[in-house]
């Protein structure tokens, strides 16, 4: 048993993660599914036909408050919202602060740029990456 061949395999994780590592948070599909004020709303992500994650959503006037476990832990805090001249609204990305449409999970839901995220087409081997990484990334369920 064991031996040359069977031990370690060796991976090279040296790129960066890319915006499909993680659950987003679109205000655009929030908008649509046209929320009653103050009530908590289930939100759930699927992968392959299975739930992996899954977070209350209570919609506020000028804000949403987000409620979830994270690895366990219960978390919950206030996402400000805006809108720009248009009328088109957004969030403000809870560690910037800056205008986002889509926010990305981690303890807390921020923006690409603070997550320091790629976009897919910036990194070679996305294609590779088995969703085993998303679920453990989400620990939200
Ligand atoms: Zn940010």
């Amino acid at each position: 048993m064991g031996g040359l061949g069977s031990g370690r395999h060796c991976w090279h994780f040296n790129t960066r993660d890319t915006v499909d590592d993680y659950l987003k948070l679109d205000i655009r599909e929030l908008k649509r599914y046209n929320m009653p004020f103050g009530v908590s709303q289930p939100l759930t992500w699927s992968r392959g036909g299975q739930k992996i994650a899954s977070i209350n959503v209570i919609r506020h006037n000028s804000r949403f408050t987000l409620d979830y476990k994270y690895r366990g832990e219960p978390v919950r805090y206030d996402v400000d919202l805006d809108y720009n001249r248009g009328g088109k609204l957004y969030f403000l990305c809870p560690k910037c602060g800056h205008r986002r449409e889509v926010l990305y999970n981690g303890e807390v839901f921020i923006c690409r740029k603070c997550r320091n995220l790629a976009y897919p087409s910036q990194n070679d081997n996305k294609r590779l990456r088995p969703y085993r990484r998303l679920y453990r990334r989400a620990g939200m369920l």
